[in-house]
């Protein structure tokens, strides 16, 4: 401990002089440092929270119903109406299994089982869908419309425990944060990992070397998804012995994954090939939509791809993103309630401008976001390459003038 120098006030916590400290905070009997408050901060999130019956989670609370849920994705999300369904599902079960549990979780077990209750169980999701396509924004989507707590990672980031890189379980730290460390909460909500496909291992042969970014990840998330106890540190990062760990149950927290898989087209059209060889074959291979392969997807489609059987099996729901065509991208330009064209009028608006785009010139910036197959990540950085110069001028133009983007301008700002 630092030497006390004669008559300097003292944090009546750890003893250190204001100097070494950096200042006190006085109370009626005795001073605080400013690291001391912050362990107090903490101590009284994990002991106060934690306990049962202060959670500001309620499961009895109003559901929204699947026709709800999806009415609202509508809002944000163009077209994707076979995900949209899927998720609207998923997540309305997700919160009548919630419901159910609590209430059987209020009588004993022994009574339970002479009930012969039936335990309803989760279904993780797969999204499978070309970058762009709206997997990120469905998922955020949702998370606005829940009322439990939410949060994203990313598959790319993750690795075994003891690697370099970012554990499996700080997944649910940032649960447990978005949860406001509410515990209770935070084992009901619903985590989404995006790029799952990066995690897939290069072969389909077990490697006898462990494979840091593949398959050891899966295995990890493989504990999670199971519904075990995990111990993890409130602040993330590694574990060491002296730290305070927050305990953790998976069981009620739902998964939902994204990914591109790129190229599994090509497994699904093999497999559908050798299924449909013989009787009948022929009329079955016309009738597919080549197009859009992922319609297909079935859960072996993912284990050629590289994710291990064991995974797979606790991914029970499966779905599809359709690649956006020419008539979505350009619907997305404008329709969503956050469509870019509705922000840009609104930035207009701000500096007194009115804007007005012609569609011809809309129809432009599609073409260009078709010709770099970006999906709908392109429409954004085309737009805003024309929008750039218009934007550094506005704040000189005179109040209540109007600017109409015409296709010339953008045909010119485009080359
Ligand atoms: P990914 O499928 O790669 O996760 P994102 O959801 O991140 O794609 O989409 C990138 C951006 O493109 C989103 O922020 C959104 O603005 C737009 N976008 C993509 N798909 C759609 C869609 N179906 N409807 C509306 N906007 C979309």
């Amino acid at each position: 401990m630092p030497k006390k120098p004669t008559n300097e006030e003292c944090c009546s916590f750890c003893g250190r002089p204001a100097s070494a400290a950096g200042g006190l905070l006085s109370g009626v009997n005795g001073m605080i440092c400013r690291d001391c408050a912050d362990q107090a901060v903490k101590i009284f999130h994990e002991q106060f929270k934690n306990t049962k019956g202060r959670s500001s989670y309620d499961p009895m609370a109003p559901i929204p119903v699947p026709a709800e849920i999806k009415a609202f994705l509508d809002q944000y999300v163009i077209g994707q109406d076979a995900a949209k369904r899927v998720l609207s599902v998923a997540v309305y079960n997700h919160y009548k299994r919630l419901r159910y549990n609590a209430q059987h979780d209020r009588r004993d077990s022994d009574a339970l089982r002479e009930e012969n209750a039936v335990e309803i169980e989760k279904s993780n999701i797969v999204m499978v869908g070309e970058t762009g396509t709206g997997k990120t924004l469905l998922a955020r989507t949702i998370a606005r419309l829940l009322k439990v707590p939410f949060c994203i990672a990313d598959a790319t980031t993750l690795t075994e425990a003891g690697y370099v890189g970012d554990d499996v379980e700080n997944v649910l730290v940032r649960l447990l944060q978005a949860a406001d460390y509410d515990v209770e909460a935070c084992e009901r909500g619903i985590v989404f990992i995006d790029e799952i496909d990066k995690i897939a291992r290069k072969s389909e042969n077990t490697s006898i070397t462990r494979d840091v970014s593949g398959e050891g990840v899966q295995q990890a998330l493989l504990k999670l998804l199971e519904g075990a106890d995990v111990n993890v540190p409130p602040e993330g990062g590694r574990k060491h012995p002296e730290q305070k760990l927050i305990k953790i149950n998976t069981r009620n927290i739902l998964f939902i994954c994204g990914g591109a898989f790129d190229g599994i087209e090509r497994a699904i059209a093999a497999r559908l090939n050798s299924n449909v060889i013989g009787f009948k074959g022929d009329e079955t291979r016309q009738s597919l939509d080549r197009d859009n392969m992922l319609q297909y997807v079935q859960p072996m489609d993912l284990k050629k791809f590289g994710l291990i059987p064991e995974l797979v099996g606790r991914f029970p729901v499966l779905t599809y993103l359709e690649p956006l065509d020419r008539d979505a991208l350009r619907r997305i330009l404008t329709e969503p309630k956050n469509a870019l064209v509705k922000q840009y009028v609104e930035l207009f608006k701000m500096d007194g401008v009115t804007l007005e785009i012609e569609p011809a010139a809309l129809d432009m910036v599609v073409d260009r976001a078709v010709e770099y197959k970006l999906g709908a990540r392109g429409l954004r950085g085309i737009m805003e390459g024309i929008m750039t110069d218009l934007m550094f001028d506005l704040p000189q133009q005179p109040d209540g003038s109007s600017y109409t983007l015409t296709a010339e301008e953008v045909k010119k700002r485009l080359r």
